[in-house]
């Protein structure tokens, strides 16, 4: 049997980290297995649908390289489907769900309800105020076909539920969570077709993950009350039960499910923040998921290798940011400095440090200038704050700054390095190094009496990066502007 999983978002408008993990468990688990992972678009809810979703859920499942076998592409500026279990977008179903809910009425295991909204309500309040939990009371479950098929055509509202048989056990076993088993006494009759003609997610759900082909569905664990209802329908349509696995919340700190009001939750925030995706991916890899030794830098590679199924844990996973930004600083040590360079720019463009294009053609200073500061962000929309010295004019020196300044050697020191700064062929790395040297002899300071005032004079800061890098991206005007005032000052 070759492993077929899928993921199934409702194109809402973004794509929740909680639903990227899903997806990226699906696709590891694939990948693992050497199966197909497939992106269906489940749009049945009209009501919830946004103009753009899919393109945007795309875009951020490619960005973080969560990428399907099948399904929906964007190839140039088009959608186009791969694959040869098509349509992947349930609004393009329609026909197939008429089919099999036509078995279903046929064999009994189906029936037309046409109670009103009113009268829901009322058998709902009524069994909440008896303390008991709400369910469909049945009503039309016995009505005779001819009935049904009269009140039919006369054009009366009507939903088609799922007929659950009465005092019955469904039982599965689920990947993670075990054995698992619901009364049907407990079940609703669930809306299989609502009123508009399309059918709901329970539905929808069924039949396409079994004519897709689907071996194991790994979903959010917000669907485990779900699943006897679906395995009722499997079992009356006579199909194939597929493995089910739910994975555990994603929490927040206070351990309640991770929502929009406790700060970033959808992967373009991510993104928009400048997280690189392998971070992001990497950390919430390990919510839910912990490999058998320690290790905690994971590369896609490598977490498609050691994903296990086995090791997805029963209970919520805390989303701890700080671990996320530590990893994503991780990341951005080690990333490719030319790419790294390319993210930044954008921050640097918004910031308004660099026009349009200058970046681009400027592009070797950029480099340099992200060695210089990749160790003192965790992302890279805190670049500007850190760049900020290179871009201003003036220094603002702190009173510690001012108070290493004031050492009487200091005057013959900043001269003696401006007039260096000056003469250099290039200010670079290898003029760092050799400037101390020199400054050493001609001047007699050394130690921090020698580093810190030159690192105070052209930064301003008494602590900070490699200052060959440092005057490198500062270049000679900049330096000598700074170190000059200084000179004025005293
Ligand atoms: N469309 C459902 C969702 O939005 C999919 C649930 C499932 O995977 O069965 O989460």
């Amino acid at each position: 049997m070759s492993v077929r999983v899928r993921f199934a978002p409702s194109p809402t408008g973004f794509v929740h980290i909680g639903s990227l993990r899903t997806a990226l468990y699906n696709y590891l688990f694939a990948k693992g297995q050497g199966g197909k992972y497939i992106l269906r678009i489940e749009d049945t809810d009209r009501g919830r649908f946004v103009e753009g979703a899919i393109e945007g859920m795309l875009e951020a499942l490619e960005w973080a390289g969560v990428i399907h076998d099948e399904g929906y592409k964007t190839i140039g500026d088009e959608l186009q489907e791969v694959g040869e279990y098509g349509p992947y977008i349930q609004s393009k179903r329609l026909k197939i769900y008429e089919k099999y809910i036509g078995q279903l009425i046929d064999q009994g295991d189906a029936y037309p309800c046409f109670c009103s909204k009113d009268r829901l309500e009322k058998i709902r309040n009524a069994q909440k105020s008896e303390g008991k939990t709400p369910k469909y009371d049945g009503h039309c479950r016995e009505l005779k076909r001819e009935e049904t098929e009269e009140r039919v055509d006369r054009g009366e509202d009507y939903v088609i539920r799922l007929k659950l048989p009465e005092n019955q056990e469904i039982s599965f076993e689920d990947l993670v969570r075990g054995s698992m088993s619901f009364l049907t006494e407990d079940i609703d009759d669930q809306v299989l077709i609502k009123s508009d003609g399309y059918p709901t997610y329970h539905f929808a759900v069924v039949v396409d993950d079994h004519l897709m082909g689907i071996t194991h569905i790994i979903r959010g664990e917000e669907w485990v009350t779900s699943t006897p209802k679906h395995i009722q329908l499997y079992k009356a349509f006579g199909w194939e039960v597929p493995q089910y696995v739910h994975l555990p919340n994603i929490l927040n700190k206070d351990k309640k499910k991770l929502s929009k009001r406790q700060g970033d939750v959808a992967a373009g925030d991510f993104r928009n923040k400048g997280y690189l995706p392998e971070a992001l991916i990497n950390y919430i890899a390990l919510i839910g998921w912990s490999p058998e030794d320690n290790q905690e830098i994971f590369s896609m590679e490598e977490l498609q290798d050691k994903f296990n199924l086995k090791r997805v844990s029963k209970s919520g996973g805390v989303f701890d940011v700080e671990k996320l930004n530590w990893m994503n600083n991780h990341y951005i040590k080690d990333c490719d400095p030319e790419r790294l360079a390319r993210l930044a720019i954008p921050f640097l463009e918004e910031a308004g440090y660099l026009k349009e294009g200058q970046g681009e053609q400027e592009i070797a200073w950029v480099i340099d200038l992200m060695q210089v500061l990749k160790e003192y962000v965790d992302y890279l929309s805190q670049v500007p704050e850190k760049a900020e010295m290179f871009f201003k004019e003036e220094t603002e020196i702190s009173e510690e700054g001012m108070e290493i300044l004031k050492e009487d050697h200091i005057p013959k020191l900043l001269e003696a390095f401006g007039e260096k700064v000056k003469n250099a062929e290039v200010i670079d790395e290898a003029f760092g190094k050799q400037v101390f040297k020199d400054l050493k002899k001609e001047t007699g300071a050394k130690g921090p009496k020698l580093f810190k005032p030159i690192r105070v004079a052209v930064t301003g800061e008494t602590q900070g990066p490699d200052m060959g890098l440092v005057m490198k991206v500062l270049g000679r005007e900049k330096i000598l502007k700074r170190v000059l005032g200084i000179e004025k000052i005293q």
